[in-house]
Order: C-alpha cells, then sequence, then structure tokens
C-alpha cells in the first residue's frame, strides 16, 4: 500500500493532508532498521499488522481494524452528541475517532454503553461484525459488574437477583448469571445481557440502590489494573479471544 494511503487508512485526514505529512518528513516507517523518516507519500510499503510507523515523533503500529480498551471515568457520555457531560470519545487520539468509515459511522465505537456515572472496562472497536457479535443478547458474553448499594445487601436480595426480576420493557423475568455480595455493600454481578440502566433497575427491583458502578470484565478479560481511568491502549489479538 502506498504510504499515504497507509496514513489515510489510519486516520490521519485526507490523502492530500497524509502526503503533506509524509512530504514535509514528519513520518517515520520501520521496514526493519529501525524507524528512518520516510519522505515519498507514493512509496509502496508492506502494510503488515503491527507495522511500525510515527507520526510527528508519536508511534503509532498498523492495525487494518482497530480495537481498543479504555477505562472509563465518571463524567462522561457514551455518545457523539453528549447532552449534558463530555463525550468519551473526547479520550480517543483524533486517529481513532477519524478513522474512515467501514460501518455506519466513522471511527472506532463503544460496543454498547455505560452510563455517565460508571466507570470501567469500555471496548471501542471499527469492526462491525464484532460489535455486532458482542451486543447480540444471543451471543451471551458475560460482563461483570462491581456494585455499591447504598442499603447493605441480604441473602434473599441476592437470590432475588438470582432467580431473576421483572423489568418494565422485558415480559421475562431478568436474571444474574452469578450474584456474590463481596462485602456488606458491594456486590458483584454478571450479567450476559444489555438493557438500559439494567443494574440500576434490578437493584430497585430488589429493593436497593446503586451509589456506585464499575464494569470490571467482559467475556474472560479483566480490566487491566495497570490502565488507569482515562487511558486507552491497543487490545492484543489474544485478548480478542477472551472478549468475544
Ligand atoms: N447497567 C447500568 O445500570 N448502567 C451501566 O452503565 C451499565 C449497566
Amino acid at each position: 500500500m502506498q504510504l499515504q494511503d497507509i496514513l489515510y487508512s489510519q486516520g490521519f485526514g485526507t490523502r492530500r493532508i497524509c502526503a503533506g505529512l509524509i512530504q514535509q518528513g514528519y513520518v517515520q516507517v520501520d521496514l526493519g532498521e529501525g524507524l528512518v523518516t520516510c519522505d515519498d507519500a507514493l512509496e509502496d510499503i508492506d502494510e503488515h499488522e503491527g507495522l511500525p510507523y510515527s507520526v510527528q515523533g508519536v508511534l503509532w503500529p498498523y492495525h487494518a481494524k482497530a480495537y481498543v480498551l479504555l477505562h472509563k471515568p465518571a463524567g462522561y457520555e457514551c455518545s457523539h452528541k453528549p447532552s449534558a457531560w463530555p463525550s468519551l470519545y473526547t479520550l480517543l487520539p483524533p486517529a481513532l475517532r477519524q478513522r474512515p468509515q467501514k460501518s455506519a459511522v466513522q471511527g472506532v465505537q463503544a460496543v454498547g454503553r455505560l452510563d455517565q456515572d460508571t466507570t470501567g472496562m469500555l471496548v471501542l472497536t471499527d469492526d462491525g461484525p464484532l460489535i455486532h457479535r458482542m451486543s447480540s443478547p444471543r451471543h451471551h458474553v458475560p460482563k461483570v459488574y462491581e456494585v455499591t448499594t447504598d442499603d447493605p445487601l441480604d441473602d434473599k436480595q441476592v437470590q432475588r437477583l438470582l432467580d431473576g426480576v421483572v423489568l418494565d420493557d422485558s415480559p421475562k423475568p431478568v436474571k444474574a448469571a452469578a450474584c456474590v455480595a463481596v462485602a456488606e455493600h458491594h456486590l458483584r454481578l454478571t450479567l450476559t445481557e444489555g438493557k438500559y440502566h439494567q443494574v440500576k433497575r434490578m437493584l430497585a427491583a430488589v429493593g436497593n440502590k446503586v451509589v456506585g458502578l464499575h464494569r470490571s470484565q467482559i467475556g474472560a478479560m479483566p480490566l487491566p489494573a495497570d490502565l488507569a481511568p482515562g487511558q486507552w491502549r491497543w487490545i492484543s489479538e489474544d485478548e480478542l479471544k477472551l472478549l468475544a
């Protein structure tokens, strides 16, 4: 692929902007001998997964599709058009938001949403089929939530969550796949569906109230301990297998 097309595919702007970056000497590529400036926008380069290159000094390995993990902090909405709080997408570098359109929307998209006040693990990608697979209720990807409750938890509440509670938008009772009270006010709840405000509504249905909510795991992958709130990183191929 021509170098300008590589940059274009990774979200660095139009082909003209990418060609300009290259011609001005802002792009370095590692073709096996370390990063070397390449100022020929039309140079044909093997764009293998992970090809190291840098733009304006920032290392940005080539990824045919983007899979990223974000530790969502509180106070951000999972929307491109937020109503009251800043958009979660402002936490990502412009290149991830500008990757050329593959499905309905440009750039990476969050797989499912977390409420403004919820913290924790969020996957974003431009892989449309993966978004579909991970969001589909039929696919049953388990998601683990650490729930802080207003009132102390009791065995009856835990059992009711496991047996299933009726929510107003679902005739069938909604069950927790797993549910453990790890402390008086701390419930570890595993869900395989993603209904609107599901955790908060389930806790309300058993007479309690959520005062803190954190997603700690998706599929078999826990939120990495070294990813601080507000930080993002690429997801490796092995990690991807744990997620979906
Ligand atoms: N359930 C909720 O109530 N809120 C979230 O953000 C996620 C799951």
